[in-house]
């Protein structure tokens, strides 16, 4: 049987299914999953199969069941064997999983031995990867095993009826880690109850350090608005918005309108944070997701968090990654002091030491079905199907919000939100993070698989670490990943139309892509259509100011970007024009490019007057936030097809002139900015329809992959795939990968495992 099955109680649970059915027989670990034998009446057999499927564990995952007859043994009973019988054990680590329901219920019943025990746990529940030193999972190889178990601790263990079966990290309040609460040079605040009193500090509108599953949160009153406004001045973070967790899923319903869906999302054992549409006034305060119509809530998923709502004092917390801007979050007690001192007034710690850092996982409902945004705990490290086989190797994905991935054979494990590789930190991140995932998963790649920029951290110490090793490199390019990660999830193998829509990605020719129509198979791609290059005036900076990036569209578009109209478009002085201009017309750092999220920060710094963002796409959120209300079916703007010889293998260029007239149109007549933001949605999403069935008549395909960055905007997934199928295509979209950066490490594992499978032959 193969699948999520060890660490997550399943081996109890067949053997109290095994003596239901009054079977005899064993279970056992093995490298792939379990092996159970039994041996009874076959109705007994059928029965223990049927319940097998239909009853298991919460967290167990079955991919497969092969069932084999055997030579009957005559032994007596039911046994759980040791792991070594059935040979080497390699299935690694679960993930972690929120506090189940049962254990809830003796966290806050007073007449339980764990009555709040802030570390309690049982086989369906609790910490895994982040406790982990190595395989196999076994509490000597975590931090738990500076812990002997107390003998009620250890009878639970050991009795294979026991909710606690081997529960690796089981303790209570007489053998387990314990919290205090510590001021900032480490020194024990003395309180009765350091919950209640972290709870005092919160609602008396201190920014609170509080250790947890894969980090430290920051955590404040979120309805404090001078608190909120104290942490992101401390933490030197505007404008991005800050995730909330709530007391629970009707404090949720009440701070934002949960579609079934996302109710689902929420509930799950990863708990994610889940973008949702918040309701206002939600009592919240404006500051903790300012200029959009969404908010980040996720619900409690480990004791202490639950104990911090228990008594319902506290009703919502903004609860961030401790952590300075971009750095990786903290994880230990004197790492998160020193580095935190500044921010947190108060430090909520425990004595169980994290091993893995790991962020909160992010996702969100998109056109109706879930979207990992950040790839985190919970779902970390969970493996991903792959179509093919693929031999070990390493694919170190992008830049910004990394993610490496290590496959081999059909699964493909990916690491957990590294953050932005551009510095020091982030890369000794990356590294600790791949030395753990090559020990868990025992991966000793043989090719390492990195992005054509030549430019990225990541391709340069893919090259060195390579070389130094001996190993074979293959580079893949940007939106070629993205797209073939979104064919390898549905087994596509191609040629299939993809729509990689993103941000930024070198191109083959040096230019940055990103607005790209390509015929891809797993191995290769060629482009179809691109939306037509313009320039950058200062490269990186007009990312950071996408007024820089609206100059650049409307000066290509032919406008005169030094008419007064425009320059109040811009916010723009004359002398600031005058010199982006002279800068473009020369070539100098002012790099061309077809990306399709720079075209939205350009319509967005147009529309709502944004010259400088505060972080990554923010212009483009906002943008999508303008037109949540609006109908569908508004008007688009247009975009123009020119020029493109497919059998010339000359791609064609999407243009912008008329939507920039359109929309320049509609700023002057007053139509409205949420009718103007819809407008241009629309417009992008039946102009890379249009190219989609140029390319169809092209090449007679009929599926389309969509992919990038762009597909989080869910105003523009939807319109897409609405469209698409409309013209009869059949569309696929990213499901358990993101079709962000986050995923890139995926689609990469997925060609370069196509492209040395094509080698062989
Ligand atoms: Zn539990
Ligand atoms: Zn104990
Ligand atoms: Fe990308």
């Amino acid at each position: 049987m193969h699948g999520v099955v060890q660490g997550v109680g399943f081996r109890p649970f067949v053997y109290r299914l095994a003596s239901e059915e009054g079977l005899s027989g064993f279970i056992g670990n093995d490298t792939d999953g379990v092996t159970i034998e039994v041996e009874g009446p076959l109705t007994r057999v059928d029965a223990f199969l049927s319940r097998l499927r239909i009853e298991p564990p919460p967290l167990a995952r079955i991919d497969s069941i092969a069932v084999r007859e055997s030579v009957v043994t005559g032994e007596p009973g039911f046994r759980i064997v040791a792991s070594e019988v059935l040979g080497r054990v390699s299935t690694g680590i679960p993930a972690d999983a929120a506090t189940c329901p049962d254990c809830l219920r003796e966290l806050l019943d007073p007449h339980d031995r764990r009555y709040r025990y802030p570390f309690l746990n049982c086989t369906n529940c609790g910490p895994r990867f982040t406790i982990t030193r190595r395989i196999p999972y076994d509490r000597p190889q975590t931090s738990m095993a500076r812990f002997p178990m107390c003998p009620s601790c250890q009878a639970e263990y050991d009795d294979p009826l026991n909710r606690r079966f081997h529960a690796q990290p089981n303790a209570c309040w007489q053998c387990g880690p314990r919290v205090w609460l510590s001021n900032k040079d480490g020194a024990e605040i003395p309180a009765d109850d350091p919950v209640v009193a972290a709870i005092d500090r919160l609602l008396a509108g201190e920014v609170v350090a509080i250790k947890g599953i894969g980090g430290f949160h920051l955590g404040v009153d979120a309805a404090n608005e001078a608190a909120v406004l104290r942490l992101r001045q401390r933490k030197r973070r505007y404008g991005k918005p800050l995730a909330v967790m709530v007391r629970d899923l009707n404090v949720a319903r009440e701070l934002c309108a949960l579609s079934r869906e996302e109710e689902a999302l929420l509930t799950t054992s990863a708990r994610p944070i889940v973008l949702a549409r918040k309701r206002e006034p939600n009592g919240i305060a404006a500051d903790v997701a300012p200029g959009i119509p969404w908010l980040g809530v996720y619900l409690p998923y480990a004791p202490l968090q639950h104990l911090l709502f228990a008594g319902a004092r506290v009703r919502a917390l903004v609860m961030t990654s401790a952590n300075l801007s971009e750095e990786p979050i903290a994880i230990d007690n004197d790492e998160a002091r020193s580095r935190l001192g500044e921010i947190a007034d108060v430090f909520l710690m425990h004595n169980r030491e994290i091993l893995q850092r790991c962020d909160d996982s992010v996702a969100a409902v998109v056109d109706g079905a879930p979207q990992l945004i950040r790839r985190a705990r919970g779902f970390v490290p969970l493996g991903v199907e792959l179509p093919l086989d693929a031999p070990p190797l390493l694919a170190v994905g992008g830049h910004l919000k990394n993610v490496f991935a290590l496959a081999r054979g059909r699964r493909v494990y990916q690491s957990q939100h590294l953050g932005d590789l551009e510095n020091l930190a982030g890369l000794d991140f990356f590294k600790e993070s791949l030395a753990h995932l090559m020990r868990t998963f025992e991966i000793e790649p043989v090719t390492v698989v990195h992005d054509l920029h030549p430019g990225y951290l990541s391709t340069e110490w893919a090259k060195q670490w390579a070389q130094e090793r001996g190993l074979g490199l293959i580079a893949v390019q940007h939106h070629h990943a993205h797209v073939a990660g979104c064919m390898a999830e549905h087994g596509l193998a191609g040629p299939v139309i993809g729509l990689s829509l993103d941000g930024t990605g070198y191109g083959t020719d040096g230019k940055i892509w990103g607005g790209e129509v390509l015929i891809a198979r797993l191995d290769s791609f060629e482009r179809f259509a691109h939306l037509d290059y313009v320039p950058m005036p200062g490269s990186t900076a007009a990312i950071r100011e996408p007024w820089r990036m609206a100059l650049g569209h409307l000066h290509a578009a032919g406008f005169d970007v030094k008419s007064p109209k425009i320059l109040s478009l811009l916010g723009a002085t004359e002398k600031e024009v005058r010199v982006l201009k002279r800068m473009i017309e020369r070539g100098i750092n002012s790099p061309l490019t077809s990306s399709l999220g720079r075209l939205f920060d350009a319509a967005a710094a147009v529309v709502l007057g944004r010259r400088v963002v505060n972080y990554e796409a923010q212009a483009a959120i906002e943008l999508e936030g303008l037109a949540v209300d609006e109908p569908d079916d508004e008007t688009p703007y247009a975009l123009e097809i020119a020029g493109g010889n497919w059998s010339a293998r000359e791609p064609a260029r999407i243009g912008t002139v008329p939507l920039w007239r359109g929309l320049l149109k509609d700023l002057q007549d007053g139509v409205s900015q949420a009718r103007i933001a819809a407008r241009f949605h629309a417009g992008v999403a039946a102009g890379f329809v249009q190219a989609a069935v140029q390319a169809h008549t092209a090449t007679g395909i009929t599926q389309v992959a969509m992919s990038g960055g762009c597909m989080h905007n869910r105003r523009l997934a939807r319109l897409l795939r609405v469209a698409l199928e409309a013209e009869g295509f059949e569309v696929f979209r990213h499901a358990q990968v993101s079709p962000g950066d986050g995923g890139l490490s995926y689609g990469q594992a997925a060609v370069a495992a196509a492209i040395l499978s094509s080698r062989k032959l």
